[in-house]
């Protein structure tokens, strides 16, 4: 029961640096920087300047993150497919925190969330055509 525990923990923190590496690639990609590793309390997260990216490709780099996680749940289920459920579970756990706008905490989701709304508004504000 104890390896179990322990290769959960293992797949979570696999699934937390894949959802990080995604956000950095996905960043790099689209012409954004990564400016470092960040820290508040026990939460680990990246540092990434999107100031030259649109509104469309910010939403990409924070979809990457929690798109990033599915190719740990393919990885582990390849290498221990009696166990897919867990891994499974896990991603969806991990989701619930990080992809659901909470409003509570800065997770992708309400990120995502606001950027929608702002991209709402902003369509709504431009002048009528004549
Ligand atoms: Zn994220």
């Amino acid at each position: 029961m104890l390896h179990i525990v322990f290769t959960m923990f293992i797949v979570a923190c696999a699934m937390l640096a894949a959802h990080e590496f995604g956000h950095v690639v996905v960043t790099k990609l689209l012409g954004g920087q990564w400016l470092g590793v960040e820290r508040q309390g026990f939460l680990i997260g990246v540092r990434l300047s999107v100031d030259s990216l649109s509104i469309s490709q910010v939403a990409l780099t924070l979809a990457a993150g929690p798109a990033a996680e599915i190719v740990i749940v393919l990885i582990c289920s390849l290498l221990v497919p009696r166990y897919y459920a867990l891994w499974v579970l896990i991603l969806a756990l991990q989701w619930i925190g990080n992809v659901i706008p909470w409003h509570v905490i800065p997770n992708d989701g309400t990120r995502l969330w606001q950027l929608w709304q702002h991209g709402m508004i902003k369509a709504t504000r431009q002048p009528a055509k004549t």
